[in-house]
């Protein structure tokens, strides 16, 4: 194993000029401030490292998963065998004919919102303050006040888990709630292009601040350890969707704890990590969670939050 480690290090170096970390703890990387060590771990910080490095893991066959601002992620206690990619290729640029804004899948969404504005494009105001990338934002369909990312996406490039790109439109993805088809094949998006609407600045600034307004009511201080909302809102039969929230509020979810896990009193769809929790205990609380809304409502919870385990097939 020691062999093949090295080996990897080295073809990495060779294929993408800046070497890879080793056993990074990857509780630093996830807002949940959960996991254990990664085996690898590198940082890129243009679309040539983030290529390359692919290449480096394929051709040694070493698994591997990106990750952006890990937001929505909850590594294994066990940490990650295999790479850990973060992925920090940034950049923003106006598209022809000036409707259509450009972003690297690294850039984060705050930047993105913050460009449009400068530009006088409106649309994106509801993203303003759902952290993380575009790259993670495209991947769950990142969404607010009604409204989500897939629906401004034109079009957007790929790198296959076999190493070619792909230039796709907006069908591709089979956008839906919190929902990309990247979430099935994994495939890596490099860069996505917006199309928005001619706007007035003033206008947009104040939505936006109306938006940020909203959800600093709604969610936990800023420091809180934790991925945003856990589950899904399901779907009804008639289709309309009801709140996990409601929900879970209904099972009694206020009052339970498992070891440093808890349920976020304000808000019972926000598991946050009160103190020291593992992976383990997060776990446990949501089957516990998930349980308790099945046997009382029949409706099984999806979740929203990416648990990553440590050992991965077919990456
Ligand atoms: C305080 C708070 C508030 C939030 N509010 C909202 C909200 O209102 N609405 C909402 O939708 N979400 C919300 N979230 C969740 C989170 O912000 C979003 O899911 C965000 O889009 C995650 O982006 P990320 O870069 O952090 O992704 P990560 O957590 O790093 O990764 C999430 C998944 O995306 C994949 N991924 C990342 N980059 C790429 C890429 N380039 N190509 C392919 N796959 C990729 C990863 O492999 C992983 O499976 C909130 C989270 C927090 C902590």
């Amino acid at each position: 194993m020691s062999e093949k480690k090295s080996e990897f290090a080295q073809t990495f170096l060779q294929t993408v000029g800046r070497p890879l970390k080793e056993n990074v703890d990857l509780r630093g990387f996830s807002n949940f401030k959960i996991g254990g060590p990664a085996d690898f771990f590198f940082e890129a910080e243009t679309a040539a490292e983030l290529k390359a490095a692919v290449r480096a893991a394929r051709d040694v066959e070493v698994p591997f998963t990106i990750i952006g601002g890990g937001f929505n992620i909850l590594f294994d206690d066990a940490g990650f065998r295999g790479l850990i990619l973060k992925n920090s290729a940034k950049g923003l640029a106006l598209a022809d004919p000036g409707l259509r804004v450009k972003a690297a899948s690294g850039t984060s969404t705050g930047e993105l919102v913050d460009y449009a504005l400068a530009n006088g494009l409106e649309g994106l105001e509801f993203l303003a303050g759902i952290p993380g990338t575009v790259g993670g934002a495209v991947f769950g369909n990142a969404g607010a006040f009604g409204q989500c990312l897939g629906d401004f996406l034109e079009e957007a490039l790929l790198l296959t888990r076999r190493g070619g790109e792909m230039r796709v439109s907006k069908d591709h993805f089979q956008f839906g709630y919190r929902h990309s088809k990247l979430k099935l094949v994994h495939d890596i998006l490099m860069e996505a292009t917006f199309r928005l609407r001619p706007g007035d600045r003033g206008k947009i600034r104040t939505k936006i601040a109306e938006n940020l307004a909203v959800r600093a009511k709604k969610h936990p201080p800023q420091d809180t350890a934790y991925a945003g909302s856990f589950f899904k809102n399901p779907p009804l039969i008639d289709g309309a969707k009801t709140a996990a929230g409601y929900l879970l509020e209904q099972v009694g979810a206020r009052d339970l704890k498992v070891g440093g896990a808890v349920v976020y009193p304000g808000h019972c769809n926000l598991l946050i990590n009160a103190d020291r929790a593992t992976a383990r205990d997060v776990l446990a609380l949501a089957a516990e969670l998930k349980e308790r809304v099945r046997a009382r409502f029949g409706i099984v919870l999806e979740e929203e939050v990416i648990f990553l385990p440590s050992t991965v097939s077919g990456f």
